[in-house]
């Protein structure tokens, strides 16, 4: 089936991120792959196998359906790991294929265990532990009761992991909730140990804690965004910048997506003339413009009316008007032999005339995370 667009994945980009991270955690602690939101846009599928070329044999989703999917095309050693839902039904099928999952409340816990007696398999969990974030995980009185629980499981409840998530570790402005976090998470840990229960594996950082704060590693790093090649925010690839000695200051990070689609069809637009819906562009000049067959209903935001730009025949040009549903026009007066059918670059390109997703009109670095993951499911994802 023909679609109006295209994903690559770049293989070479990959590698050298993945390598850049290795380079950085050092090669005492473990790497997980967060493949979480159809692998931030990339496409679970095209993306874990990729990686685990590249030697990586743990990943991290949110929940048992993604789980599912990467299960379906990892080989057998590695681990999969479930940070988020899982679900009374997914449980069972979670635990007779030996994926991984964190438990944040005694419910689960119970849940796991009465599964995992029918099954006669034990469960494999990672204790979260409450530190700050105040979203999921165990204070001190659950964690008592976890562990009276795990106490009488007979082995059935397998402590994998302790974990806790950071509450914005790429902002300087969390230094000190962080710093309390790291504390709190230490003193479970030790509390735990005291109780006869030895972690496997200590976990806390995601991409931002992994760059900004060494002591984070630990046994293992939970990194996303960084894989893909976007730093978590312009302050940390600030403070990486600060802290290398001796070397070229260069982004280490490659783009691993671009995105294309074509031109559909070609008009001209006189002066004074509005293009697309309601007033948001007058033409200024007598212009040229082409229509794009992608719009929000494809993962391009309408965030980005007026704003975003795009590659055609190596120049940057405007998006005019709204994002449509299924199109946008874009501002080709400027583009030298223009024609139907001609390649548009909506995120890829090289040096400077690259867009990259965070050139979408200067927006924040967390529009990174947004405008990935909103990539359909159904455009197709080729590797390079
Ligand atoms: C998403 C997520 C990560 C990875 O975050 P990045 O910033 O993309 O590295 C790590 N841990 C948890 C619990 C997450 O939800």
């Amino acid at each position: 089936m023909h679609s109006t667009s295209t994903i690559v994945l770049n293989s070479e980009s990959l590698k050298s991120n993945i390598d850049f991270i290795r380079s950085s955690i050092g090669p005492d602690v473990r790497l997980s792959s967060v493949v979480k939101g159809n692998a931030y846009g990339h496409g679970i599928e095209a993306f874990v196998p990729l990686v685990e070329s590249c030697g990586v044999d743990h990943f991290s989703v949110f929940s048992a359906d993604e789980a599912h999917r990467v299960h379906s095309v990892v080989s057998r050693d590695s681990t999969i790991l479930i940070m988020g839902e899982v679900g009374e039904h997914g449980l069972e099928w979670v635990i007779e294929n030996d994926i991984e999952f964190f438990v944040f409340d005694i419910e689960r816990a119970l849940a796991a265990l009465t599964i995992a007696r029918k099954l006669s398999k034990p469960a494999k969990i990672h204790i979260e532990v409450e530190t700050g974030l105040n979203r999921t995980g165990f204070n001190k009185p659950g964690l008592k009761q976890l562990v009276e629980l795990i106490k009488i499981s007979d082995g059935y409840l397998v402590v994998e992991g302790l974990c806790t998530h950071y509450a914005g570790a790429e902002s300087i402005a969390n230094y000190v909730r962080v710093q309390n976090q790291i504390k709190k998470y230490n003193k479970f840990y030790q509390w735990l140990v005291s109780q006869g229960i030895t972690p496997t594996l200590r976990h806390t950082a995601c991409s931002a804690a992994a760059m900004a704060y060494p002591k984070t590693h630990m046994d293992l790093v939970r990194i996303g965004i960084l894989q893909y090649g976007f730093w978590p925010s312009k302050e940390i690839f600030i403070d990486y910048l600060g802290k290398i000695r001796n070397k070229e200051k260069t982004d280490p990070l490659k783009r691993v997506i671009s995105w294309t689609s074509y031109i559909m069809s070609i008009k001209e637009v006189r002066t004074g003339e509005f293009i697309g819906y309601g007033t948001s562009y007058l033409a200024q000049q007598n212009m040229s413009i082409a229509a794009v067959p992608v719009g929000y209903a494809h993962g391009y935001s309408r965030i980005l009316s007026n704003q975003g730009r795009v590659l055609v025949n190596g120049r940057r040009v405007g998006v005019v008007g709204i994002v449509n549903m299924n199109m946008m026009m874009i501002d080709i007066s400027d583009v030298p032999d223009v024609h139907k059918g001609m390649k548009v670059t909506l995120i890829g390109g090289k040096d400077e005339t690259a867009i990259s997703v965070a050139s979408f009109g200067e927006l924040s670095n967390q529009l990174n995370y947004e405008l990935l993951t909103r990539l359909p499911h159904d455009i197709p994802r080729l590797i390079k």
